[in-house]
């Protein structure tokens, strides 16, 4: 494996390439080290600068299992510290200095080293990232830069087969990376044809200068050992749309043919009549009602609450049976010159609030907007056809679509900025609303069918505030630029677009729910959890009893963010995650990365890594190839290993070694558990594997009864109560109709987690809570008098969940969980506990000292003291 140093001034930058970087290797799995910045002033703000001795340390630190470390810089003086570094460092692992440019290379680079790149043809993508870029934007020299990819000598032992590329962007970085994931093990080779040029798939850059668009076909050749397996492992990810959908494809499964957003032909119109519209209806959507929530996959976190802005549907084609009489036309000219100044100058607008990317994406559309070729293309046609202005705008938009088309390359993006640019002409021109992101600084709540690249990267700058699609997966487009934006998102919503605009939806990225005119109390909760609650790194309560606040996390991108919001470990490691859009298993290889970025940033400190739990709202299509009736009952989370034994011991194994390698304090778990029996040899594989603190996660009523059982078979507990409502309760919790019924406040769930909590302490071992419940800082106190030791969540909610702690002592938690242990009703558990809560606080001297007494027996974690950790 070869490593990577980042080297840049902005400790910022550093970061957020590093995250663009890792979204390209599904779950990291790669060695990367940011140095970056110069440290912090007196009060804490980042210096920038750059460090030769953070750099050293850098290298050094992934000299131990690197074989080499390719070092990228940003500009100046970085380049000067990481030569500097090359002295002062105490290893020997040999070290590349690249000049790649510092975004691109860092993509290209990770996904090489992800794909077991040596250090020459890692160092070599890197330096060869702007190829694509420079290909595209064209220039002389850039041909050279690029390394275009040019046909190569058939193989002669190669296996060959044709794909088609079926996902709307093509073959563009996201797609690219994962095939050359999928290759390791053999040499594949892609070719456009029919005569197109061919790349290796071990190089990022050579598949990006295909320029494979949407429809295209491509063979495929593999050779060499694992051919087969290898390339029936990338069709499957061309036929599966590389997980963005296949939409459009023109044999696509849904026959809507085509997404080049040609409209419908205008019906006839009558000469001289005003200019209208043409009438393409979009799609009949199902209005929705207030009060209902929306449930899809959340793929960034957060909860916000702002009125729905639909996304604009392109516009209709303007008429063409409209001729402007003779006298009429220079005025009609100039509709079209004021329309040219009114777009661009809304662009640049737009531009100027944009940040990087984005920015540099509607600076080029504000230049294409004021294009004096354009705007004398369509006056020619006003002048010489009488066309109308937008008619006029239209044809002069297809006639340089079509130009662009006939140079070839990659110019589906580059047309499709046109048509982005006719339509606004259109727009602005017949007055109609524009299309795509609405340029509005209020905050909203962006609804759409779906998004293309150019709307994602309108949003940043804007008032967009939660994205919530009807398509889309964990790896969507949507879902990249909401992460990157820091913005909740939930996709795959069916009927969101139906949700009227203007309306207040709810948006909560964390539990993938989107509620339509929540009421005022709801929207009062969610405006006061919007604010972020920083948090010190050390959850403890009034009386210094510590309770560990962890972080659920998915992949590498969330460790990182987790360890920068104080997490003090990782309570709930979701492994499916990282293995969402696999179609087979993944090979102990690959799960030793994807671990690795994990526990990587979690040097020295707690992750519970939890075992697949692939089925029900999860399924892995690897995993769980048979459609059941009662997914949630069936074959899910640890039943699985009954099936295929290989797959749990595969992974305990890639664990193991994940942990072997990295410093983190490992702990496994296994979901799903119902019997002591599968507590047992859960437990005993994960000890033969070498993990040897091994727990079960409580998630249906029957292991919460057994409880103490299972504690004498396994080290800790964690409590899943996401599914532990949803079984106590019989409502599925993907059912929104059902939703009060899967709330931890049921006195059921809460009588359950009381039976945990007493077990726990009967054997002085660890209780967690790692479902959505561990975010409630008003049930956070609860769940610890019921015996709870720690608390994993989502990591915005560490701040809110620890300041709610801090202000109650033991013995207010012990009186708040009694208080709700006799309750009837959820409103009854509710008003019990605040009750309880707001008496201890009142007769705060002599809860102290009861607290004391509480504390002594509820007994502590594992290692049996108070301000050890607990996990
Ligand atoms: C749970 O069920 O509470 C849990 C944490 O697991 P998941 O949400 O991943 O099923
Ligand atoms: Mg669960």
């Amino acid at each position: 494996m070869i490593g990577i140093v980042a080297v840049s001034h902005s400790a910022r930058l550093g970061e957020a390439a590093l995250e663009l970087a890792l979204q390209m290797v599904q779950g990291g799995g790669v060695r990367v080290r940011v140095a970056a910045g110069a440290g912090a002033d007196a009060d804490g703000a980042p210096i920038l600068g750059t460090d030769a001795v953070a750099v050293a340390t850098a290298i050094d630190d992934l000299a131990s299992d690197c074989d080499g470390v390719l070092v990228l810089m940003d500009l100046g003086s970085a380049v000067l510290s990481a030569e500097l570094a090359l002295e002062l460092r105490s290893s020997d692992v040999p070290v590349r200095l690249t000049p790649a440019p510092f975004v691109e290379g860092l993509l290209a680079a990770v996904v090489s080293a992800a794909a077991g790149g040596s250090l020459d043809l890692v160092a070599a993508e890197a330096s060869a990232a702007l190829g694509a870029k420079t290909g595209q934007l064209g220039g002389p020299e850039d041909a050279s830069a690029a390394g275009e990819a040019r046909p190569s000598e058939p193989q002669p032992d190669a296996v060959t087969r044709v794909v088609v590329v079926r996902n709307p962007l093509g073959i563009h970085a996201r797609p690219a990376a994962l095939i050359a994931e999928a290759s390791v093990g053999a040499d594949v080779r892609l070719r456009l044809l029919p005569d197109g040029p061919d790349a290796s798939a071990a190089s990022l850059s050579r598949m990006l200068i295909l320029g494979a668009a949407q429809g295209d076909d491509v063979e495929l050749s593999a050779s060499g050992a694992g051919a087969e397996a290898v390339l029936e492992r990338v069709a499957a990810l061309f036929d599966d749309g590389f997980g963005e959908g296949t939409e459009g494809t023109p044999d696509g499964a849904d026959g809507t043919g085509g997404t080049d957003g040609t409209a419908a032909a205008a019906p006839a119109g009558t000469p001289g009549t005003p200019v209208t519209r043409a009438a393409e209806q979009p799609p009949a959507v199902a209005p929705v009602l207030a009060g209902t929530v929306l449930r899809g996959r959340g793929v960034s976190g957060g909860r916000v609450a702002a009125p729905v802005v639909l996304l604009g549907s392109p516009v209709g084609e303007p008429d063409p049976d409209i001729v402007v009489p003779a006298a009429d036309r220079e005025r009609e000219v100039s509709v079209i010159e004021r329309a040219s100044v009114a777009v661009a100058d809304q662009l640049r607008g737009r531009a100027a609030r944009a940040t990087g990317e984005a920015r540099a994406i509607l600076d080029a559309s504000s230049l294409l907007a004021s294009d004096p070729e354009l705007v004398g293309e369509a006056s020619q046609r006003v002048r010489m056809q009488g066309r109308s202005a937008a008619r006029a705008v239209w044809e002069a938009a297809i006639a340089d679509e079509e130009r662009l088309a006939a140079l070839g390359g990659r110019t589906a993006e580059r047309a499709a900025d046109i048509r982005d640019i006719r339509d606004r002409f259109v727009a602005e021109i017949l007055d109609l609303v524009v299309p795509g992101v609405p340029d509005r600084d209020e905050p909203f709540t962006l609804i759409a069918t779906d998004l293309a690249p150019a709307d994602a990267a309108a949003l940043d700058g804007g008032g967009c505030v939660a994205l919530v699609t009807e398509k889309g997966g964990p790896t969507s487009h949507t879902a990249i630029i909401a992460r990157s934006l820091g913005i909740p998102a939930v996709v795959g919503v069916a009927g969101a677009t139906g949700i009227a605009a203007g309306i207040t939806v709810l948006v909560d990225g964390d539990r993938g729910t989107v509620e339509i005119a929540p009421d005022a109390a709801t929207l009062a909760a969610a405006e006061a959890a919007a604010v972020l609650v920083p948090f010190g790194g050390e959850g403890a309560l009034a009386d210094g009893r510590r309770i560990a606040l962890l972080a659920n996390v998915g992949g590498a991108a969330d460790a990182v963010a987790a360890v920068a919001s104080g997490a003090e470990g990782v309570g709930l490691f979701r492994t499916e995650f990282c293995f969402l859009d696999r179609v087979d298993a993944p090979t102990i290889d690959e799960q030793v990365a994807a671990y690795r970025g994990v526990l990587a940033p979690f040097r020295g400190r707690r992750v519970v890594v939890r075992t697949l739990d692939a089925g029900s709202d999860k399924p892995l299509p690897f995993a769980n190839a048979d459609v059941e009736d009662n997914p949630a009952l069936g074959v899910r989370g640890l039943r699985i290993a009954r099936r295929s034994p290989a797959l749990l011991d595969d992974q305990l194994r890639a664990l193991a070694c994940a942990a072997e390698a990295e410093s983190a304090v490992v702990e496994v778990m296994a979901p799903m558990v119902s019997t002591v029996e599968e507590a047992r040899a859960v437990a005993e594989s994960a000890r033969a594997a070498g993990l040897m603190t091994v727990g079960i996660m409580i998630e249906t009523p029957s292991a919460a009864l057994l409880a103490s059982e299972m504690l004498e078979v396994v080290d800790f507990v964690s409590i899943g109560t996401n599914d532990l409502a949803q079984y106590t309760l019989a409502a599925d919790r993907l059912l929104a109709e059902l939703g009060e019924l899967n709330d931890p406040w049921q006195p059921a769930v809460l009588r359950l987690i009381g039976a945990v909590g007493d077990a726990g302490r009967r054997w002085n071992l660890p209780v967690g809570v790692c479902g959505e419940a561990a975010a409630d800082p008003a049930l956070a106190p609860v769940l610890v008098g019921l015996g709870v030791t720690s608390l994993s969540m989502t990591p915005r909610a560490l701040g809110r969940v620890a300041a709610a702690l801090a202000a109650v002592t033991e013995a207010q938690c012990v009186a708040a969980a009694e208080a709700v242990l006799t309750a009837a009703t959820v409103a009854d558990a509710r008003s019990a506990a605040a009750e309880a809560l707001a008496a201890g606080a009142a007769g705060e001297t002599a809860a102290g000292v009861a607290g004391e007494t509480a504390a002594g027996a509820a007994g502590e974690t594992a290692a049996g003291t108070a301000d050890g950790p607990v996990v």
